[in-house]
């Protein structure tokens, strides 16, 4: 059966920006809905749900970004298709309003897996994407946190996804976006798009572009995408890992929750991963704080969005 997954970031959302975040993810899921119900294939419904979120200033991602160190928005963004396992990326590009559209024409339109910086925003211009001023990206309370980020050489981007301690202040998020889903067909897709870290270095890619870490599609397998503190993702190639396990005879949620696991062991990482699996199996898990999450699937049931705490026993709804 057809559906789909978005989250929102995973980190330790504070209980002011739940609803936000909450509201974000349903509209998003709900647009990925509209895609599947009418037949649409899984690449349009990931592709639409995470423009959504690019759109939406709450989120760490198009609209809303982070700035780096020198003050630039840069982002990241993918696409992958299961049915082919063929991806486009873009990383650290400019002045594009949604980068996961731009990687989907990577994707189809080159015979390349990923373009990045000036070289991603001279084929945005080929084909037609509109380069749209940073002004209309940065919203002000990311240039505020800018300003208090830069004057503190303590922050580091790995407090965003651990629990929130006393002797630090930081109210930093990490909002990056990401979709799976499974369409009429059985054909699957992931897509993740993102700001990447607050105060990250000119130039620094994070996990959310590169195949297999920041996400995932086999039509065999699953299709995942992921969030959280970008270096271990990368590391742990934490997408390809939630379904090598799967490979293994692990269900989902099993499987999302070791690769969870071993990233914390291993590489010290905390993030979340959204999964969907062949047979419609939808399933979120984290080791973050809290993760901002919702899914749809046909039949009325509508929209779930949810952010709960690790104690909590993890989504795994089929
Ligand atoms: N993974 C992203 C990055 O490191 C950040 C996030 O997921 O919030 O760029």
């Amino acid at each position: 059966m057809e559906g789909i997954i978005v989250h929102g970031g995973a980190w330790a959302i504070p209980d002011r920006m739940v609803e936000a975040h909450l509201e974000g993810c349903r509209a998003a899921a709900e647009e990925g809905g509209r895609i599947l119900e009418g037949g649409g294939t899984a690449m349009d419904a990931v592709e639409a749900a995470v423009r959504v979120m690019e759109e939406d200033s709450t989120f760490d991602a198009g609209r809303g970004s982070f700035l780096n160190r020198e003050g630039v928005i840069e982002m990241d963004a993918i696409i992958m298709d299961g049915s082919v396992l063929k991806a486009g990326s873009v990383a650290a590009v400019r002045n594009i309003l949604h980068p996961v559209t731009l990687a989907r024409k990577v994707m189809e339109h080159t015979d390349h897996v990923m373009l990045v910086g000036e070289g991603a925003n001279i084929f945005a211009a080929e084909v037609g994407i509109e380069a749209t001023p940073e002004e209309e990206l940065l919203v002000g309370r990311e240039l505020e946190r800018w300003k208090v980020l830069r004057q503190d050489p303590k922050f580091r981007a790995r407090v965003i996804f651990e629990p929130p301690r006393s002797t630090h202040s930081w109210d930093t998020p990490g909002d990056t976006v990401g979709a799976a889903a499974l369409d009429m067909n059985g054909d699957m897709a992931a897509a993740t798009s993102t700001g990447g870290t607050p105060k990250k270095r000119m130039g620094r890619v994070g996990d959310s572009p590169l195949v297999g870490a920041g996400a995932y599609a086999d039509n065999l397998t699953g299709a995942v995408s992921a969030t959280g503190w970008g270096e271990p993702i990368i590391l742990s190639c934490l997408s390809r890992r939630v379904l090598e396990f799967i490979e293994r005879g692990m269900a989902p949620s099993a499987a999302a929750g070791a690769a969870l696991g071993e990233m914390l062991d291993r590489h010290e990482g905390r993030g979340g991963v959204i999964l969907v699996a062949p047979d419609g199996t939808m399933t979120a898990d984290f080791n973050t704080p809290r993760m901002a999450y919702a899914v749809w699937r046909p039949g009325g049931e509508g929209v779930m969005a949810l952010i709960d705490e690790p104690t909590r026993p993890r989504l795994a709804t089929r």
